[in-house]
């Protein structure tokens, strides 16, 4: 059976050895005769597999003790609502960094909740680069400060990490958490939706400082307040069981490749190979300020849109997948993230280059 070089944005590529783990396992989990969608979530079967899932994650990104580590449901969309729901904490507004449409999306949703105030905005140049630390116009009042490390699809991605005294910021590493190391304790919450560089939809992975836990707004579902879900150990309900296993896999073979500083060169090189070759092609372009060059989602254009259609027919014919841009910004998108081989980038590189020689 033939796998394709897949480069959707999300859902993305899951390693094959992950894969085949899990249809290995999907009738029978190790001898138990059932598979882990059938399993209670308070089985000592299934509970080894989630507990698994939290400390592999936690030796991944080297999480301090005093941080709560948890599964939730909803994707990162949720989160967007409960961020502000939590950790408002009788405060009446927040500070939002502004770097294209999560970070918009996160933005709106805050507003529903509390006073936002823009920090930064990229708006003026097209989203195209992350704002510097020193014009950020941080309201020290401000109950957090929330941004976007990477924006995935205008592939922007931030150099630094804002340093924002003691209010505690709040970060969506949905598309490049676990592609290179981070100080979490830089942070009062990270969080993560699975499907890029985790694992199946749907689950949202909330890493969060635990003095920030326990003063919800008033009316906030009980199924969304953190405190609630870290007493319970994110089963309050039942939680996204399959997903969480899946997740599991995916960080025991992360530690298999090394870690993420392994995965990071990887992903260095990837990113480093696919912008050398569009600098230099004269037939591509990149629109993003260079330190700010997302490297895990690499938006493109070709020197002429008429052709875009071509591009992307030929490319599907030779298993290059899901490389269309974003809708609302069009052009193309190679998403490349832990999951996408060295391998997968030269093949692209390859057919770039013999798409550009044949109609540049
Ligand atoms: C994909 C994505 C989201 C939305 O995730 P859902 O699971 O669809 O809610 C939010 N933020 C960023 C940065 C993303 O890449």
């Amino acid at each position: 059976m033939a796998r394709v070089y897949n480069f959707c944005a999300g859902p993305a590529a899951l390693p094959s050895p992950v894969l085949e783990k899990a249809s290995s396992e999907m009738l029978d989990w190790n001898g138990k005769g059932l598979s882990v969608m059938e399993m209670s979530h308070r089985s000592d079967e299934y509970v080894s597999i989630a507990n698994k899932a939290e400390q592999d994650l936690r030796d991944l990104l080297v999480i301090p003790d005093n941080y709560k580590v948890l599964f939730m449901q909803g994707g990162a969309t949720a989160q967007f609502a409960m961020i502000p729901m939590n950790l408002l904490r009788g405060k009446a507004t927040a500070d939002y960094i502004n770097t294209g449409q999560w970070s918009e999306k996160a933005i709106k949703e805050a507003k529903r909740y509390c006073d936002v105030n823009v920090a930064a905005s990229s708006a003026d140049d097209n989203f195209s680069y992350a704002p510097s630390q020193e014009t950020l116009k941080l309201n020290p009042d401000a109950a957090y400060v929330h941004y976007t490390p990477n924006e995935t699809i205008g592939g922007v991605m931030f150099d630094y990490i804002p340093e924002t005294g003691d209010v505690p910021l709040v970060a969506d590493f949905s598309s490049s958490i676990l592609s290179e190391s981070l100080d979490v304790s830089k942070f009062g919450l990270i969080y993560a939706g699975a499907q890029k560089n985790i694992g199946p939809a749907g689950l949202c992975i909330v890493i969060v400082r635990e003095d920030l836990l326990g003063e919800v707004v008033s009316g906030t579902p009980t199924a969304m307040d953190y405190k609630v879900a870290a007493d319970n150990g994110s089963m309050y309900n039942t939680p996204a069981t399959y997903s969480w296993y899946l997740a599991g896999l995916v960080f025991d073979w992360l530690k298999q490749q090394g870690g993420v500083e392994k995965i990071a060169v990887i992903n260095e090189r990837k990113a480093k190979k696919l912008y050398d070759y569009i600098d230099g092609s004269g037939f591509y372009a990149n629109p993003v300020a260079k330190p700010n060059r997302s490297k895990m989602n690499v938006p493109f254009t070709l020197k002429d849109a008429s052709m875009d259609a071509s591009f992307l027919q030929q490319a599907d014919e030779k298993g290059l997948l899901n490389l269309k841009g974003h809708r609302s910004v069009g052009g193309m998108r190679a998403s490349i993230y832990n999951a996408v081989t060295e391998d997968a980038v030269d093949a692209l590189i390859a057919f770039m280059q013999e798409f550009a020689s044949q109609n540049g």
